[in-house]
C-alpha cells in the first residue's frame, strides 16, 4: 500500500475535482478524467478498498446495484447502441486506480474502443456531460 492520498478518496471527500452525477450513502458515480467515449462513468463505493478481493459483500451489491441504474441512466442519456460494464482487479489486469471501481462504457457499432483514453477530457464538457446524465439518473429508478 502507498502512503500517497487515493485520487477517488480525495474525490468522495471532495478535495478533488470530479463531474459527479450521483451519491447515496455508500457510493459515488462520476464521469471518467480519461475518457474512452462520451459518457465514460465510474461507479466506486466511498468507502476504500482496491479490489473485489479486499471488499465486503454489502458494498459490493450497493455498487453493482448503482451501476444497473447508471447503465440505464446514460443509455437514455446517450442512446448508445451497447455498454460495456467492466471492472479490473491489480496491474496485471490493467487496473490504474487502486480503489474498486466499475467501468460504465457506452458502445457503439465499429468503436474499436480501449478501456482507457489517451487523454484528459475538458472539464467543461465532463461539466455538461454530468449533467444530462444526472438528469437522466433522476427519472431512472432502482426497479
Ligand atoms: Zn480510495
Amino acid at each position: 500500500m502507498s502512503d500517497d492520498p487515493c485520487i477517488f478518496c480525495e474525490i468522495v471527500a471532495g478535495r478533488a475535482p470530479a463531474a459527479r452525477i450521483y451519491e447515496d450513502d455508500e457510493v459515488l458515480v462520476f464521469l471518467d478524467l480519461y475518457p474512452t467515449a462520451r459518457g465514460h462513468t465510474l461507479v466506486i463505493p466511498k468507502v476504500h478498498y482496491e479490489n473485489l478481493f479486499e471488499a465486503d459483500e454489502d458494498s459490493l451489491m450497493a455498487v453493482t446495484r448503482v451501476a444497473r441504474r447508471g447503465a440505464h441512466a446514460l443509455r437514455n442519456a446517450i442512446r448508445p447502441d451497447g455498454m460495456t460494464v467492466v471492472q479490473l482487479n491489480g496491474a496485471a489486469a490493467g487496473q490504474t486506480v487502486f480503489h474498486y471501481h466499475v467501468h460504465l462504457i457506452p458502445r457503439h457499432h465499429g468503436d474499436n474502443l480501449k478501456i482507457h483514453g489517451r487523454r484528459t477530457a475538458e472539464r467543461s464538457e465532463l461539466e455538461t456531460q454530468a449533467s444530462e446524465i444526472a438528469a437522466a439518473f433522476a427519472t431512472t429508478g432502482d426497479a
